[in-house]
């Protein structure tokens, strides 16, 4: 049965990052690879989570299963993390989250959830978004369309245009839009195009399901969810997929929560007690380890405020060198966008050519469509990659 099969071309990404460790030059640069890298260019374990780790080792008691929804410690601290301590969307019981395998795991258990609720569900996404979201999604058999979001020439929002095709969706499709530090170009909507998008989102009875995967790195973990907070105060339904794995650094411990908000109480419990019959039939639980860590750390004051200042270091060190590198292409051409954009994405606007030429004549590397990871860069390697770009644009 097996023998029809025909071996599919290696991922892009993976593929680049087997040609970034075969590279021998010792000065190469990586902005490739969307994870958050240090100051030296590692992927370093955050303190608060050791030190949570080791005090699971000694605390821990059973490895016995935790069930589908994984630990109600860890979900309740990820309701008040997304949606606030003192919101009534909690306190009314309309909100429950089950712990998933990752933001992943997230994703496809909303999207198994959606065709359940209504088989043939269109799902909108934005142009262009996270390459992962059309399998993830139309892998469970939605109907994926497309809104218009990044102005090609800008490299800004084009909130005009997604507004425009917003309007064509019809009641009851669902709009997939990202928290905050949009992947792959780093472009957000400011709170006040939020508050506009939820205007035509309740207006035409649209689903809206966010995907929050960098909480804490685009401005700070407050400012980063408010965009999000005011929809979910504004709609009936909602979906949330958030991810532990970049503000966390828990990436190989697959750690994230489907958040859904219904109408009432009510509702909710049946809704949760069909998702949950869904996740039993995909994976049954989901892995512990990671979500042990998170409510550790989230309920001890002392471990969340080591927490909250890691993370507000990576934020801020991005933050300075979105607005280093804008300045260090200043005499190449205006990348002043790069500077009011936010997480670690943004797209250079290069050709794929140019892109290949950084990486074979300057060991430079990004993805072809010229995303690149900011937080690959530093200050020393910053005057370099500005003149390999300005080489490469002349
Ligand atoms: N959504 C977006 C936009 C992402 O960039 C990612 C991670 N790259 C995820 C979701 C999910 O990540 P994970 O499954 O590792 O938590």
């Amino acid at each position: 049965m097996f023998e029809a099969l025909k071996p599919l071309p290696q991922d892009p990404i993976l593929q680049l990052m087997q040609t970034f460790r075969e590279d021998t030059r010792p000065d190469k640069v990586d902005l490739g690879i969307g994870v958050y890298k240090d100051d030296a260019g590692n992927t370093p374990i955050m303190a608060a989570v050791h030190e949570a780790e080791r005090r699971l080792l000694e605390g821990e008691t059973t490895k016995s299963y935790v069930g589908p929804a994984g630990a109600a410690g860890f979900n309740n601290a990820v309701a008040e993390l997304i949606l606030g301590s003192n919101s009534p969307l909690i306190r009314e019981g309309r909100t429950s989250v089950v712990q998933t395998p990752g933001g992943c795991g997230a994703l496809r258990m909303a999207a198994e959830f959606l065709r359940l609720c209504q088989p043939d569900t269109t799902v909108w996404v934005s142009t262009p978004t996270w390459a992962n979201h059309l399998p993830l999604l139309g892998g469970a058999g939605l109907a994926i369309r497309e809104y218009p979001y990044l102005n090609p020439d800008t490299l800004e929002v084009d909130f005009a245009a997604m507004l425009g095709t917003l309007e064509g969706a019809r009641a009851g499709d669902v709009v997939l839009l990202h928290g905050c530090c949009h992947n792959p170009s780093g472009a957000d909507l400011s709170l006040s195009q939020w508050q506009e998008v939820t205007g035509l989102i309740q207006r035409k009875g649209l689903l809206p399901f966010v995907d929050m995967a960098y909480q804490g790195l685009g401005e700070g973990l407050e400012a980063d969810a408010a965009g999000l907070r005011h929809l979910a105060d504004s709609v009936p339904e909602m979906l949330i997929a958030a991810s532990c794995s970049k503000n966390f650094g828990l990436y190989r411990e697959r750690t994230g929560a489907l958040a859904l908000i219904s109408a009432t109480a009510t509702v909710n419990s049946a809704a949760t007690s069909q998702l949950l019959s869904i996740i039993r039939s995909h994976y049954s639980m989901p892995p512990a380890h990671g979500a042990a860590i998170v409510e550790t750390i989230l309920g001890d004051d002392g471990l969340q405020a080591q927490w909250q200042e890691e993370l507000s270091g990576m934020c801020k060190r991005i933050l300075h060198l979105r607005h280093g590198f804008a300045d260090a292409l200043a005499p190449v051409g205006d990348f002043s966008f790069i500077a009011r954009q936010r997480g670690m994405f943004s797209f250079l606007g290069i050709s794929p050519e140019q892109v290949s030429q950084l990486r074979e004549e300057h060991g430079i590397y990004m993805l072809e469509s010229s995303r690149v990871n900011v937080a690959g860069l530093n200050d020393r390697v910053m005057p370099r990659v500005a003149d390999a770009i300005r080489d490469v644009l002349k």
